[in-house]
């Protein structure tokens, strides 16, 4: 079984209201092969929301203590990410998932790109929170690109 982001399957989650549909992620998900989840959602925002991103590092940081999530507005959303990303994780171990298919440049989902902190569209290497933490526990976490590039 696979672990993709909620929004890749075509549900309305992201901050804006809307989804980021992906035909092959949807397709996986139709077929039974598939689980959605949103991290957000689990560390409980509602959609809409603020858009968020990592200030001062990536995932891993925010995870260590050592960079924050901060919304557009200016207010700390660090521990919401964090409690996402670990229940996010203890679905993953509960469905018994090894890959995660995950939104790319996402501050909870981002697997190789995330925006850089300073909400200008700017994106640099690292990953997001969840996928940072899913990482650690040794889940192969890919990105919706990657996906399509990979046949499973
Ligand atoms: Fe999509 Fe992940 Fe953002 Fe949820 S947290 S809307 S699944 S990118």
């Amino acid at each position: 079984m696979i672990l993709v982001s909620s929004c890749l399957a075509g549900l309305e989650v992201r901050y804006d209201g809307h989804h980021s549909l992906n035909e092959n992620v949807r397709k996986l998900v139709e077929e039974n092969k598939g689980v959605t989840i949103c991290p957000e959602l689990l560390g409980g925002f509602l959609t809409p929301r603020e858009p968020a991103e990592i200030v001062g590092g990536d995932g891993g940081d925010v995870l260590d203590g050592k960079a924050r999530v901060i919304e557009r507005s200016g207010r700390d959303v660090t521990e919401i990410y964090i409690k996402g990303a670990y229940n996010t994780l203890d679905k993953a171990i509960e469905i018994g998932v090894t890959i995660v298919v995950l939104k790319e440049n996402s501050p909870s989902c981002g697997s190789s790109m995330i925006y850089n902190g300073e909400f200008t569209g700017k994106r640099i290497w690292g990953n997001g929170v969840t996928s940072a933490l899913l990482k650690r526990n040794g889940l192969r976490v890919i990105s919706e690109k990657q996906f399509a590039e990979d046949s499973f």
